[in-house]
């Protein structure tokens, strides 16, 4: 350690408060998605706060992103703040979007409680937290450090928990990613502040719809129900293909240990009457199920093979089974990704800021689950990225969903330290 970092530390926990009361802030302003609600105010607040910090600020609304619109607008904050001094560029990404609130609760979900060193609310692990983490570290480095070289940017973008395309995706589209704006990329989503977070299991979801013949439902012989068929499908999946998923396990570093294995999730399951209607139902046969399949492989499958595995049991059923007729469609995919070397920049200085801080070498993990990085690999071709921010992951989309206040002053000390490294002209 080339510097002492003690008077930034400091600085960064004189503003605890401050820093629970902006998570907080960020919590109260619900932008549930879908449909994406309050992106608008989400980034307004966050960008009228760093304007007021010294940086640049744009807006930019994925137009004719999907979900986009006048009601619901996908909007996306970038703000940049520039030393004036020729280096490289840090960059923060985190997104605004939060799940839906689901039941379970005993903390109002936007209320952001704080109770024993935590806070609680939609959104505060996963990851207004993280956001808030990487506004006072950069706030506190700049303030501290009037020699620093290059640049440093915040995004707070849109969308990430249904895909980001009106988000991360978008804004590569658009250049805000790219190697002649940006050089190293951090994503506080909630890995733990002990981790660096080098990438992603694949993910394939698909639809599986099941096809039958409408009848008067006293007489369900003269029909047939794509509902029954459809449990054929589930019977096959329970006997044969969760079984084998449970073999497959990974050398990726996944966490936690449950997703070294292959997993499958049923996302939906729809036959029949549709639900929004609260009369009596008519009697009929139901003549089309669907199921949607959120399917998590590993970098040792094939994407082909993961598909391949779930069609290969439904032609199987198509020949045991009379009249079993089916179409498989895909909805979304993304390969698995470890993409960032252990000796990148990026990855070299937050795993040494986390070993400085918390006095113990950093984990190197990799994400159970996809997030914005494989826009920003695959779109913007920036390769120095990772996830690192506070919030316990498993925590992430769960009823009383929290973040630790010390947890999040320990990260924001990690992210301006490894900032720090990145933006120095002794390195
Ligand atoms: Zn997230």
């Amino acid at each position: 350690m080339s510097f002492d970092p003690t008077p930034v530390f400091a600085r960064i926990e004189a503003r605890r408060e401050e820093l629970v009361a902006l998570t907080r802030d960020l919590v109260q302003i619900p932008t549930i998605n879908p449909p994406g609600e309050n992106y608008t105010d989400c980034a307004r607040f966050v960008g009228d706060r760093l304007k007021r910090h010294g940086f640049d600020v744009r807006y930019v609304r994925a137009e004719g992103s999907i979900g986009d619109s006048n009601r619901y607008p996908r909007t996306n904050l970038i703000a940049r703040w520039e030393s004036g001094r020729p280096g490289p560029c840090v960059h923060f990404n985190s997104h605004i979007d939060v799940v839906e609130v689901g039941s379970g609760w005993r903390h109002d979900p936007f209320a952001a409680t704080v109770l024993d060193g935590r806070i609680y609310g939609r959104g505060t692990c996963d990851m207004k937290g993280g956001l808030a983490a990487s506004i006072i570290a950069v706030e506190s480095l700049i303030e501290q450090h009037s020699e620093l070289i290059g640049n440093l940017e915040i995004s707070a973008t849109a969308d990430e928990e249904s895909g980001g395309y009106g988000g991360v995706a978008y804004l590569c589209e658009e250049g805000w990613f790219s190697r002649s704006r940006v050089d190293h990329v951090i994503i506080p989503e909630p890995l733990n502040q002990d981790r660096v977070c080098l990438g992603h299991r694949g993910v394939w979801w698909a639809q599986i719809e099941t096809h039958g013949r409408i009848a008067h439902g006293s007489m369900p012989f003269l029909g047939d129900s794509a509902i029954r068929h459809m449990s054929a499908v589930l019977a096959a999946f329970e006997r044969d293909l969760f079984p084998r998923l449970k073999e497959k396990r990974t050398t990726m570093p996944v966490v936690p240990d449950g997703a070294r294995e292959s997993t499958l999730n049923i996302n939906s399951l729809h036959g029949g009457q549709g639900e929004s209607f609260d009369g009596l139902p008519t009697s009929i046969v139901a003549d089309s199920c669907r199921m949607i399949i959120d399917r998590r492989f590993l970098i040792e499958e094939e994407l082909g093979e993961v598909k391949n595995e779930v069609r290969q049991l439904l032609e199987s059923l198509r020949t045991e089974r009379p009249k079993f007729n089916y179409t498989l469609k895909d909805l979304f995919e993304v390969v698995p990704t470890i993409t960032t070397e252990r000796d990148a920049p990026v990855v070299r200085s937050v795993a040494a800021a986390i070993e400085y801080v918390l006095g113990k070498p950093a984990d190197f993990v990799v994400s159970p689950g996809t997030y914005d990085q494989k826009h920003i690999d695959r779109i913007g071709r920036l390769k120095d990225c990772i996830a690192y921010g506070p919030g316990i992951l498993d925590l992430a989309h769960q009823p009383d969903e929290y973040v630790v206040i010390d947890d999040m002053l320990d990260s924001a000390k990690v992210m301006a330290l490894a900032t720090h490294e990145l933006l120095h002209t002794n390195r």
